[in-house]
């Protein structure tokens, strides 16, 4: 029976659609919602429009930015001949932490994974060989060590070796990608200096 009315039940509906959100926190979060003053209500939806909107990939790295290029592929401080490549921007966002890292990123969108039919062209392997073009020195894979962060890491070290950069792999230890922000900055550290030519 639809005890509280379709939009309602709507609102609870998107809720549940978002990650580690079960049935139960969706109903009371919508409450809340519901509860909430209007303008506080217009601004937590305008927020989400807007983010949404104003948010894309940087056209160098493909992380999220709401500019054309990102700050650190813009920065004349970085190294932009030295590459780290990542599953996500929030694994991005965690070796930024570190501060110790002074090189650009590639964000990957994920990692190559069979089981959930995701293969080399549906991340952006294509679009990281298209930066290798330009003068590149090294590329550090920083994908999860997980079995598909290891077997990306693999599949783009040998695409990437018979063009005579030098790649690298962060030592192993440190847990499957999207993880990476819940490290410390000690043990990220500890993998970019640990880590091993390929
Ligand atoms: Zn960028």
């Amino acid at each position: 029976m639809n005890v509280y009315g379709g939009e309602v039940n709507k609102l609870i509906e998107e809720l549940g659609r978002l990650p580690g959100i079960g049935s139960k926190t969706a109903q009371r979060l919508a409450f809340h919602i519901i509860g909430m003053p209007e303008e506080s209500a217009i601004a937590l939806a305008d927020s989400i429009v807007n983010a949404k909107k104003n948010i894309k990939y940087c056209k160098c790295c493909y992380t999220i930015t709401d500019k054309e290029t990102c700050p650190i592929c813009s920065s004349s401080g970085r190294n932009h001949k030295v590459i780290m490549v990542v599953e996500t921007p929030r694994d991005l966002a965690a070796y930024e932490r570190t501060g110790s890292f002074d090189g650009v990123y590639h964000v990957l969108h994920g990692v190559i994974n069979p089981s959930l039919g995701i293969g080399p062209a549906d991340i952006k392997i294509a679009e990281l060989m298209k930066r290798l073009q330009e003068d590149v020195d090294e590329l550090i894979i920083a994908t999860g060590s997980g079995p598909e962060g290891e077997a990306t890491a693999m599949y783009i070290s040998k695409l990437v070796k018979p063009a005579g950069i030098k790649v690298s792999r962060i030592a192993s230890g440190v847990p499957v990608g999207g993880d990476l922000e819940c490290i410390d900055e000690v043990t990220l550290l500890r993998a970019l200096e640990g880590r091993v030519y390929l």
